[in-house]
């Protein structure tokens, strides 16, 4: 019962964690970062790319030039620079597996050897308004596997001092141990759902039944649009990269950025009819 209970904390534990990593993405890296949609102010800044180093275990600025890239080529092959760098369609086509699958689980991988390319290091992608990197992005969120280990250790020190008290264990070794192991199943946890929460909007959101230009094959998916803060209205967003509000309903990405605009800390660039 007790291991149970564990589990069953951990799991919560981890989609707590998987849904700041979710927030963190669309509102920060996608909508903000990539597109400026809304004014990136410093304070969001700052945070945002302390969160995408703790809860993403991603470069903030390799995920921005990866992205711009997909917007460029949607679908698209031109040559081996000049592609979509995680089209499924493109995927199946050229490698001979299942690209819906590989891109709905492996977005990590996929990013990480897409910002090897050498359009991505060289600045083809960058805007006039981008930040330059500082210090700490060189030295500290450049490691994104750092960002993991600390946010891993996070869990397991949250459980071992927590949960025996909580779950009336005991502290004995053996109990503090199930306790690390609990929070190592959260960030099990973190990193599944939002692998995958975050593939399907490349795969799932682009299994539309014609080429649209400027928007792949992407389509727009109801459910989705609910379950990962408005990005399911993707082919919305191809079409209106522009608009901080992605979707008209479920958009939990939008009211993010209403509360940081009641704060005075950004401005929307422009509004959705
Ligand atoms: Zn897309
Ligand atoms: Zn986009």
């Amino acid at each position: 019962m007790t291991v149970l209970a564990l589990t069953g904390c951990a799991i919560f534990a981890g989609l707590v964690g998987a849904g700041l990593a979710g927030v963190t993405i669309t509102v920060f890296l996608h909508r903000g970062l990539t597109h400026g949609a809304y004014r990136v102010s410093r304070p969001i800044y700052d945070v945002g790319r302390l969160m995408t180093f703790l809860t993403v275990f991603m470069r903030h600025w390799e995920w921005r030039l990866v992205h711009r890239k997909h917007h460029l080529y949607s679908d698209l092959w031109i040559d081996d620079v000049r592609h979509d760098p995680h089209s499924p369609i493109l995927i199946s086509e050229r490698q001979g597996i299942d690209g819906f699958r590989r891109v709905a689980w492996h977005m990590a991988a996929i990013f990480h050897a897409a910002a090897r390319s050498r359009d991505i290091r060289d600045g083809t992608y960058e805007l006039a308004g981008d930040r330059a990197l500082d210090w700490f992005d060189r030295y500290g969120f450049n490691r994104p596997v750092v960002g993991a280990m600390l946010t891993g250790t996070a869990y397991a020190t949250a459980f071992a001092l927590g949960a025996p008290d909580l779950l009336g264990l005991g502290r004995t070794p053996g109990s503090e141990l199930l306790c690390v192991a609990g929070g190592l199943l959260a960030l099990g946890v973190h990193v599944t759902v939002m692998l995958r929460f975050g593939g399907a909007i490349n795969s799932d959101c682009h299994r539309g039944e014609e080429f649209v230009e400027g928007a792949g094959y992407a389509k727009n998916v109801g459910l989705l649009s609910f379950l990962i803060f408005g990005e399911g209205e993707h082919l919305t967003h191809h079409l209106h990269p522009e608009l901080a509000q992605i979707s008209a309903r479920w958009d939990l990405g939008w009211r993010v950025i209403t509360v940081l605009r009641r704060l005075r800390l950004t401005e929307v660039a422009v509004e959705r009819g």
